[in-house]
């Protein structure tokens, strides 16, 4: 079969591998449908994942269609699958308590293992889950969004609460669409004038703020100096982390979605007078997956709007190291392998 290796650092190739040859009991062969470029694959590509054992196959957001699964596995052959890359241990405390996103011994697809760029790949048949009415392609981007549902199911805020969302890549974009699908009152505040233009005219949010110089006076009369019920931090730097707690109002939680490598400070007379509610929220479980495809399948995500950029197996290496330095316009990426 065909595959994408990321060799190095750098170098993306295009082998002939040879398919999966066993599939190991409880587990399930498919057939790769479509998968969505994330920002951890920029960074396997660029060298600058932490852990990363080269050479690596990416490709963890992925649509598939069944090949052979097991009888009691409730699939059937020729059915579509998302895939759930989140491969967990079943045994450890995490996993214990339904937890199998931040399973202590949790290995990613396409990050810790071979991913999915390729033609076929075997795993648990417990990691795919249908893909209902979905086509292959929007099946692709429930992984990124389950993300975002999952750090809005964690806030634990309710209807008409006013959030405030940092960050809108991706991940931003996904835990926005879903604060507002979970009746939240959404603002959106980024360093880029050109994406929060995207988050306007592409997905109708009205409250956008640029970041820049004393952002909190901007946002304080937003919430007529309330601050924001929760606040969700999905930019990947630390500094707008430790922003982000003088944002929250009291009584308000703050959720760090995305994750960085430095120690983040923060004071603790503010927090403590807020009696502040602080959540680190991780991958995503089943529950968000299936979320996820009931809200793409009754419309309330635009998942077209989402998808800016489409290529193939044979022509990523070339577009991949382009978009690494080239994402002006660029939202999600699809690669399409099979149908
Ligand atoms: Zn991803
Ligand atoms: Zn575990």
């Amino acid at each position: 079969m065909r595959a994408i290796v990321c060799q190095e650092p750098g170098r993306l190739e295009l082998v002939e591998r040879p398919t999966p040859s066993t599939v190991p009991p409880g587990w399930a062969r498919v057939a790769v449908g479509h998968v969505g470029i994330c920002g951890t694959d920029y960074h396997i590509f660029e060298g600058k994942h932490p852990f990363l054992e080269y050479p690596r196959v990416m490709g963890h957001e992925v649509s598939a269609t069944v090949v052979e699964a097991p009888a009691d596995s409730g699939l059937q052959a020729g059915q579509r699958v998302i895939v759930n890359p989140y491969l967990s241990c079943g045994s450890c405390i995490a996993c214990r308590q339904g937890k199998p996103n931040c399973c202590t011994a949790i290995k990613v697809l396409g990050v810790h293992t071979d991913g999915a760029l390729c033609e076929e790949i075997v795993l648990p048949a417990q990691n795919l889950y249908p893909a209902g009415k979905l086509t292959p392609e929007s099946a692709a981007t429930v992984e990124f969004l389950a993300i975002g549902a999952h750090a809005v199911r964690r806030a634990r805020v309710c209807e008409g609460a006013r959030s405030l969302v940092i960050g809108a890549g991706p991940i931003g974009l996904g835990t926005a669409l879903f604060s507002r699908i979970a009746g939240h009152e959404v603002t959106l505040l980024d360093a880029s004038a050109e994406r929060l233009e995207m988050a306007r005219t592409r997905f109708g949010f009205e409250r956008t703020v640029e970041a820049g110089n004393d952002v909190a006076s901007v946002l304080a009369p937003l919430t007529d100096g309330d601050g924001f019920d929760v606040v969700f931090d999905a930019t990947g730097y630390a500094r707008s982390m430790e922003s982000a707690f003088g944002y929250v109002a009291h009584g308000g939680t703050l959720v760090l979605v995305s994750v960085v490598k430095d120690e983040i400070r923060f004071s603790d007379p503010e927090f403590h007078k807020r009696e502040m509610t602080l959540v680190g929220s991780r991958n995503a479980t089943e529950e968000d997956f299936r979320h996820v495809v009931s809200c793409i399948e009754s419309g309330k995500i635009p998942v077209q709007a989402l998808i800016t950029h489409r290529t193939t197996l044979e022509a990523l290496p070339v577009d991949l190291a382009h978009w690494a330095h080239h994402k002006e316009g660029l939202i999600k990426a699809v690669v399409e392998i099979g149908g």
